[in-house]
């Protein structure tokens, strides 16, 4: 691995679907971290968020190394999102890795593994490549198209003016016909090949691997933000490291990161890339950026895991461990030892413990308004008021499915608005986990390996 690579990562944006917390887009907190009502999405949950906020304050200042976070509540109370509020609090690159604690006991990959990949994919590294700086104002940016425009459009020039230089650039016409228009606004790219000083591109979308990679060191780029040229001094990557792993790991390729089909890297790619991401460090090419890992159900996690979080939790570049669940007192996986929450005494010691509460009728309704504006459903008065009150008498989570379940009832009776009938309707269809534990029990005989009464696993 002479050379560490990069640049197929640049080009992953991480596609925005709209997820079970796409509404969530920060804590909601006022400048002095206090919690907003309702804000970025987040609703009511006000103890929980502000000692969040707290924790941000902490994150911020360095001060947490060493530490997690515990958030511990009942199902459905908002622990996932306060953990994806404090991940997008932290700001856009920080990364944020979110994983459930029975995901590590799959046959493809050991725990270890698995969490060490959970932990390399909440560490990101900012990666700094230096550009030519462009110095001065723009004062005059215009293409002068040839006087027969149309089907003469074959060549032009870029008069581009700084306070400093003149330089006219020739263009070629399939770079005039993709631009369409005479004039640079602002936001264009321009990319200029430094050897032969010819413009290469112009336009506004900008395709960093093909673009700039393929021109590599022979280029120099602009932006023109509202007339100004803006002074690139270097541009940055944000990549983690669990992304430079998989590029660098032979047996896997970066196709890998889009199936998600990484297997087991070796220790020896590992410790190279550390290394390397260390000069970087050391020569000012790269930072890192600790992220969030959230560990849901964290109670799933065995004796083991526990102590490869707490050594985890000793490095330097370890990300900020938030990690939740909704047991109470319970065994501790792997051995025959209860403790609060099923986690060693060792690992708790070294948690700061939030708790969430069950939410009340008004923060439900408002959070059922946030996901219906989040889903683009419109749904009428009555409705919501209906699924309100669903939501009281069963859970917020399934109050939420009901929303995509009766906009499609509504779409297939032709209606625009989402009407009490179509919650009505779903809400038949789909049975909230009361009225299926109902079910099995008046059902249970014709069940196969029904085992009622007894104890479930982990809750006795
Ligand atoms: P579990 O214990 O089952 O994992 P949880 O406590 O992690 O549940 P979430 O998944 O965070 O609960 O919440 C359920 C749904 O309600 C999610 O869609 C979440 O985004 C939304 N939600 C929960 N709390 C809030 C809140 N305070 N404001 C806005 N949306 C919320």
């Amino acid at each position: 691995m002479a050379e560490l690579k990069l640049s197929e990562s640049r080009d992953l944006t991480r596609i925005e679907r709209i997820g079970a917390h796409s509404h969530i887009r920060g804590l909601g907190l006022d400048a002095n971290l206090q919690p907003r009502d309702s804000s970025q999405g987040m609703v009511g949950q006000v103890p929980a968020r502000k000692a969040a906020g707290l924790i941000l304050q902490m994150i911020r200042e360095g001060k947490i190394a060493g530490r997690a976070v515990l958030i511990a509540g009942q199902p459905g109370t908002g622990k996932t999102a306060i953990a994806m509020g404090l991940a997008k609090a932290l700001g856009e690159e920080t990364p944020f890795a979110m994983m459930a604690g029975s995901e590590l006991f799959s046959l493809e990959m050991g725990k270890t593994e698995a969490l060490t990949q959970a932990f390399r994919k909440a560490i990101g590294v900012r990666i700094k490549e230096e550009t030519e700086i462009i110095e001065g104002e723009v004062v005059e940016l215009q293409i002068d198209r040839p006087a027969t425009q149309g089907a003469a459009l074959k060549t032009g020039k870029l008069v581009m003016k700084t306070t400093e230089m003149e330089t006219v650039y020739d263009l070629g016409a399939k770079m005039i016909e993709s631009l369409g228009r005479d004039k640079v606004q602002s936001g264009d790219i321009i990319v200029i090949d430094k050897a032969s000083g010819k413009i290469t591109k112009l336009g506004r979308s900008f395709n960093r691997s093909r673009d700039y990679d393929a021109m590599g060191p022979q280029t120099k780029f602009v932006q023109c933000p509202d007339g100004e040229l803006q002074k690139r001094k270097e541009v940055v990557h944000c990549v983690t490291l669990h992304e430079i792993d998989v590029i660098n790991s032979r047996t896997q390729g970066f196709l890998a990161l889009f199936t998600g089909d990484t297997g087991e890297i070796r220790a020896e790619v590992r410790e190279q890339i550390d290394t390397k991401v260390a000069e970087w460090r050391e020569e000012g090419k790269a930072e890192i950026v600790p992220g969030v890992l959230f560990i849901d159900e964290v109670h799933m996690l065995d004796i083991e895991c526990f102590s490869f979080l707490n050594r985890a939790l000793e490095n330097e570049m370890a990300p900020i461990l938030v990690v939740a669940t909704n047991r109470g007192i319970t065994r501790i996986r792997g051995t025959n030892y209860k403790s609060p929450h099923g986690i060693p005494i060792d690992l708790l010691d070294r948690l700061l413990i939030i708790s969430t509460q069950p939410y009340t009728e008004e923060e439900i309704r408002k959070i059922l308004d946030i996901r219906c504006d989040e889903e683009d459903v419109e749904m009428s008065e009555d409705a919501k008021v209906l699924l309100t009150k669903i939501g009281v008498e069963t859970s917020l989570r399934y109050a939420i499915h009901l929303i995509t379940a009766a906009s499609l009832a509504c779409q297939k009776r032709k209606g625009k608005l989402v009407e009490m009938e179509d919650i009505s309707r779903v809400y038949q269809l789909f049975l909230d986990v009361k009225r299926s534990t109902q079910y099995l029990v008046e059902y249970q005989n014709q069940f196969m390996f029904n085992e009622v009464p007894g104890e479930v696993d982990g809750v006795e």
